[in-house]
C-alpha cells in the first residue's frame, strides 16, 4: 500500500477509515484484493443506489461501449443523450407531473449547486441565499458558502459571504413554531437580512447527521418561500434516486420547488453525472454562460437511462425501500431498548438511516467494530456523532440481515 502514502495528499479521507486495497465489486459487495468480502453500506456515498457493476447497467454499458458509441460530447446531441432525456421525461417528471427544463452542470454534485446558485443570483437580481443549520451542499466555493460544516468551511481559504444560515427542522427540538425566526427576520425591516434570491434545502440532510425533515416543514418551507418571492432550490444529490424511498425526497410533500439539484446515483452506474433541473421559466441563460468540459458523459446518459428503465418502471423499488427502511428502523428501536443508558438516536427515512451516540468516537468505533467484521459504514454529522447506513437500494433481505447483525455485535463491543 507504500504507493498511496507515498504519492496520495493528504486529503484522502475514506481510504483511513477503510485502510485495504479494493479490487472487484458486484452487487452490494466488496472485495479486498486477497479476496476478501466487505458488505457495502455506503455505497458511494449514495452513488451506487442500485449496487457496484449492475448486471443489467453493465449489460447496456457493454453494448454501448462495444459499438463504439460515443463517450466524450461536451454537450453536443448524442443518441445517448437524447435516450436518457426521453427516459427521464417519461419514467420521472411525467408520471409526476414535474415540468422542468434540464441544465447538466458538470459531473458531480457541487457543479449541480453552483448552476442552481448562480441561475437564482442571474434570475432575481440579488445575492443572498438562504442556507440551513447542518448542510452540505459540496466543496467548491458557492457550495461551502451555504454548508454548515465548520472544517470544511474552514477549508476555503476566502471569506463565504453571501449566505446567511437558518434553523433546519428540529434544531430546537421543536421547542419553537416552524420557520419563527426565519419568517420574523423576512418582515422586520430592521432585521439586518438582506432580501434572499433563494433557499436551498436538503429533504434529508445526509452529512448533516441523517436528519430528515418532516414533510409538513418542507411544505411549511415551499408555503414561505413563495409568499416572499424567494426560489427553492432543493438539493436531492444524497437523497435523491429513491434514496428515502420515492424518487425525489421531497416528493411525499407534495412540491415542485423552483431548481432541483441531482448527481450520485443519477448515472446509475457511479459514472460522474450530474443536473440541475430548473422551471421553464427561470431559463434565462446565455448560450455558454454556464459551461464546462465533461457535461455529456455519455456512458453515464446509458446506464442512467437503462436504471430508469429497470427500477423507475413501477413502484417496487420504492415499496421495498421503504420497507427495508422500516426493519432497520425496527432494528435501531431494538438497540435503544437495550442501551438506555447511551441516548441512542435513530434517525432517518427510507434506507438512509443513522444512529445518533453521545459522541463521535463512539459512532467512529462502531464503525471501525463494524469494517473488522467486513461492514462498510460511515459516520455523518458535525462532530461525527451519527452512524450513518447508505445500503444499496437492491440488497437483498439476507444482507440486510448480515449487515444489521453486524452492527448489534458492533455496537455491543463498544457500549
Ligand atoms: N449536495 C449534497 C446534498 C451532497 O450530499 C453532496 C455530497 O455528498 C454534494 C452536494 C456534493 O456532491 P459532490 O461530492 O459530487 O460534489
Amino acid at each position: 500500500m507504500s504507493i498511496f502514502e507515498e504519492l496520495e495528499s493528504e486529503v484522502r479521507s475514506y481510504s483511513r477509515g477503510w485502510p485495504v486495497v479494493f479490487d472487484r465489486a458486484q452487487g452490494s459487495w466488496l472485495y479486498r484484493e486477497d479476496g476478501k468480502p466487505y458488505l457495502d453500506f455506503f455505497a458511494g456515498a449514495g452513488a451506487l443506489n442500485y449496487g457496484h457493476n449492475n448486471p443489467a447497467l453493465k449489460q447496456a454499458l457493454i453494448d454501448y461501449l462495444q459499438r463504439d458509441g460515443v463517450t466524450h460530447a461536451l454537450d453536443m446531441f448524442t443518441a445517448a443523450k437524447r435516450d436518457f432525456l426521453e427516459t427521464f421525461k417519461e419514467k420521472i417528471l411525467g408520471p409526476r407531473e414535474l415540468d422542468y427544463k434540464i441544465v447538466f452542470p458538470g459531473p458531480g454534485g457541487a457543479n449541480a449547486v453552483e448552476a442552481a446558485l448562480k441561475l437564482a443570483r442571474k434570475v432575481t437580481g440579488k445575492e443572498a441565499v438562504i442556507n440551513f443549520t447542518n448542510a452540505f451542499h459540496g466543496m467548491t466555493l458557492g457550495a461551502l458558502s451555504v454548508t454548515g460544516n465548520s472544517m470544511k468551511r474552514g477549508g476555503a481559504g476566502v471569506p463565504l459571504v453571501h449566505a446567511t444560515p437558518m434553523p433546519y427542522d428540529q434544531y430546537f427540538d421543536g421547542a419553537f413554531p416552524d420557520f419563527l425566526y426565519f419568517e420574523k427576520l423576512l418582515e422586520d425591516s430592521g432585521s439586518g437580512l438582506n432580501e434572499p434570491a433563494a433557499v436551498i434545502v436538503e429533504g434529508v440532510q445526509g452529512e448533516g447527521g441523517i436528519n430528515a425533515a418532516r414533510l409538513e416543514w418542507l411544505r411549511g418551507l415551499d408555503d414561505l418561500c413563495k409568499r416572499h418571492d424567494i426560489l427553492l432550490i432543493l438539493d436531492d444529490v444524497q437523497m435523491g434516486c429513491g434514496r428515502t424511498g420515492p424518487f425525489f425526497s421531497f416528493e411525499d410533500a407534495g412540491i415542485k420547488p423552483d431548481m432541483i439539484c441531482l448527481s450520485k446515483s443519477i448515472g446509475g452506474y457511479g459514472i460522474p453525472m450530474a443536473l440541475t433541473l430548473i422551471k421553464p421559466e427561470l431559463d434565462v441563460w446565455e448560450p455558454g454562460e454556464h459551461n464546462g468540459t465533461f457535461r455529456g458523459i455519455s456512458p453515464a446518459f446509458v446506464t442512467a437511462a437503462e436504471a430508469l428503465r429497470v427500477y423507475w418502471s413501477d413502484d417496487e423499488l420504492e415499496k421495498s425501500t421503504t420497507a427495508k427502511g422500516e426493519r432497520v428502523a425496527e432494528a435501531f428501536a431494538g438497540l435503544i431498548k437495550r442501551y438506555p443508558e447511551a441516548n441512542l438516536v435513530a434517525k432517518g427515512r427510507g434506507l438512509a438511516r443513522g444512529m445518533e451516540f453521545a459522541d463521535g468516537k463512539l459512532a467512529g468505533a462502531v464503525c471501525k467494530e463494524a469494517f473488522d467484521r467486513g461492514l462498510l459504514m460511515e459516520t455523518s454529522g458535525p462532530d461525527g456523532e451519527v452512524m450513518k447506513l447508505l445500503p444499496p437500494l437492491t440488497l437483498t433481505d439476507d444482507e440486510l440481515g448480515t449487515g444489521l447483525s453486524i452492527i448489534d455485535e458492533s455496537v455491543a463491543a463498544v457500549l
